[in-house]
């Protein structure tokens, strides 16, 4: 469901925009950015978070090996 936005006229000098998953704030998209493509490390785990809790109701600790690939 996370599709990137692409706006209409964006230069190509200009660094790629893309909404934050979370928050909403759009910023940059960078690959050096270990928390994209959410804005920070704070959205990241407020993101993580409601997706553990509300989202599958996990009630055992989380586990990587149980992320499903297809976000
Ligand atoms: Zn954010």
């Amino acid at each position: 469901m996370a599709q990137p936005t692409t706006p209409p006229d964006t230069p190509s000098a200009k660094p790629l925009m893309v909404r934050c998953p979370s928050c909403g704030l759009m910023h940059a998209y960078r690959t050096d950015n270990p928390y994209r493509p959410f804005c920070g490390k704070g959205c990241k785990a407020i993101d993580l978070g409601a997706w553990a809790s509300e989202a599958y109701r996990v009630e055992a600790k989380p586990s990587s090996e149980d992320l499903p690939d297809d976000l």
